[in-house]
C-alpha cells in the first residue's frame, strides 16, 4: 500500500519518491528504491527487434514495485500497422494475465480495434484507459464494459462527470504541470473537496494496483 501514489501514469521521473507509476519501455526499466513503475511497448513505438523487450518484460514484471502492464494499445494515426498493434497488444494483456497486475492503455481513435482485442482476450484483471479525452458517449461504452478511465492535464469534462468515483484514476502522463494541480482541477469539475477526491482515488489505486 502507499499513502502517497497518486499519479498512475507518468513519464517524468522528477516527482516525489513514490507519488507516481512511471512509465517505461522494458529496456529503459532501471528500478530505484521507493518508486513504483508499468513497463511495456507503446503501439506507436514498435519496430523489428521487438522481441528482445518482451523477454526483458516477462523478467521485470514479478518485481514488487512494477504495479502494471503497459502503456500499450492502439494508436489509428501511427504509421505502425494494426496487425504489429494487435500482437504487441496480445502479448501485453496476456502477460498482465497471467502476473495479475492491470493493464495501462494507450487508445487513440481505436476504441473498434480495444473492443475486438477484448472480446478475444477475455481480461481477467482490471483495463485502464490513460490519458482519455474522449466524449462521455465513448466514456460510457468503456465503463459499461468494465474499463477504469484514468483523466490527465486535458479532458472532456462531461466524460469525467459520467465517470462512477470508484472507476476514476488521475495521471500527469507528459504534462508538466503537478499531479496537484490535476486534482485541484478535477476537483472543481466535480465540485467536490479536494481532499474527499484525494481520498477516493487512493481507494481506488489501493484496491486496483495493492489488491487491497
Ligand atoms: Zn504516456
Amino acid at each position: 500500500m502507499s499513502l502517497e501514489l497518486l499519479d498512475i501514469h507518468t513519464h517524468h521521473t522528477d516527482g516525489g519518491p513514490g507519488e507516481a507509476i512511471i512509465s517505461k519501455q522494458p529496456s529503459e526499466l532501471v528500478i530505484e528504491p521507493g518508486r513504483w513503475y508499468s513497463t511495456g511497448l507503446h503501439p506507436c513505438y514498435l519496430k523489428e527487434g521487438n522481441m528482445e523487450e518482451f523477454v526483458m518484460m516477462n523478467k521485470m514484471v514479478g518485481q514488487s514495485q512494477v504495479l502494471a502492464i503497459g502503456e500499450t494499445g492502439f494508436d489509428r494515426t501511427t504509421d505502425v500497422d494494426y496487425r504489429a498493434q494487435k500482437v504487441n497488444f496480445q502479448l501485453h494483456s496476456f502477460l498482465a494475465n497471467t502476473c495479475q497486475k492491470p493493464l495501462i492503455i494507450h487508445m487513440v481513435k481505436s476504441m473498434d480495434w480495444l473492443f475486438d482485442a477484448m472480446k478475444e482476450m477475455k481480461p481477467r484483471v482490471p483495463w485502464i484507459i490513460h490519458g482519455f479525452r474522449g466524449k462521455p458517449e465513448s466514456a460510457k461504452q468503456l465503463l459499461n464494459a468494465g474499463l477504469y478511465l484514468s483523466f490527465g492535464e486535458k479532458y472532456n469534462v462531461e466524460a469525467l462527470r459520467v465517470t462512477p468515483l470508484d472507476r476514476l484514476f488521475l495521471e500527469t502522463d507528459e504534462a508538466t504541470c503537478s499531479i496537484h494541480d490535476i486534482y485541484n482541477k478535477v476537483a472543481e469539475d466535480l465540485e467536490m473537496n479536494v481532499e474527499k477526491l484525494e481520498k477516493q482515488v487512493k481507494n481506488n489505486i489501493n484496491r486496483i494496483f495493492f489488491n487491497r
